[in-house]
């Protein structure tokens, strides 16, 4: 069977990320979202074990050192991680499986696993990131400058991705995600198994 394919999915807050997701695995079945670990506080309407695990650092910090993590990260002074076991399962399973993490973390995760496929988000322009930041009305003011600060520091990592997904328009911007999802599993890396396969044939 196939192995499915592992997709790491940055972009600075605000940028849409998890609105573009949400409308792409809407129309899908075979791509699931990895469910991260954190040490923030819960925002209105986030549920423990769907949006996030909410830990403590203390069981953050046991997770680290019992070798759970498949990568995981420091951001505006909370853990960010990702379980190990539920993305192997995944890809095991021939599923494909999307972290949605930030930039150190991505690159920990490229350096891991060479057949990840990288996409970074991108807002139309650095005036938009801040409107829809800001309109998203779930942090202050005070959050938000320190998320914006972050994202100018993101950007320049931007070049570490294999593509960038610019969000102009939530369902294009899907559509793009399932074309660069597509060429994805056309790479000689993840198809190295098929021409070995081929050629003992011919
Ligand atoms: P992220 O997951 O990257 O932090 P969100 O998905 O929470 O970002 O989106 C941030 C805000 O921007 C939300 O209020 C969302 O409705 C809005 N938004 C997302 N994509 C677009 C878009 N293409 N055009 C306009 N607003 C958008
Ligand atoms: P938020 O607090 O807005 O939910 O997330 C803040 C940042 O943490 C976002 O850039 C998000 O992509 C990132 N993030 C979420 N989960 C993980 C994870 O498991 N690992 C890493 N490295 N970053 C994550």
């Amino acid at each position: 069977m196939n192995k499915g394919q592992l997709i790491v999915f940055s972009g600075p807050s605000g940028v849409g990320k998890g609105t573009v997701l949400k409308e792409f695995l809407q129309h899908r079945d075979n791509v699931s979202l990895s469910i991260s670990a954190t040490t923030r506080q819960p925002r209105p309407g986030e549920e423990n074990a769907v949006h996030y695990y909410f830990l403590t650092r203390e069981e953050f910090e046991q997770r680290i050192a019992e070798n759970n993590m498949l990568e995981y990260a420091q951001y505006n002074g909370n853990y960010y991680g990702t379980p190990k076991d539920k993305v192997e399962e995944a890809l095991e399973q021939g599923r494909d499986i999307i972290l949605e993490i930030e930039v150190q973390g991505a690159l920990l995760v490229k350096e891991k696993c060479p057949n990840a496929l990288l996409v970074f988000v991108m807002p139309p322009s650095w005036q938009e990131l801040r409107d829809r930041l800001t309109g998203r009305g779930t942090e202050d003011a005070e959050t938000i400058e320190k998320r914006l600060n972050i994202a100018q520091g993101e950007l320049k990592q931007a070049i570490h991705y294999d593509y960038i997904l610019v969000n102009d328009q939530v369902e294009a911007a899907a559509k793009r995600l399932e074309h660069i999802m597509e060429s994805g599993r056309c790479r000689i890396v993840e198809m190295k198994d098929f021409i070995r396969e081929v050629d003992q044939h011919a």
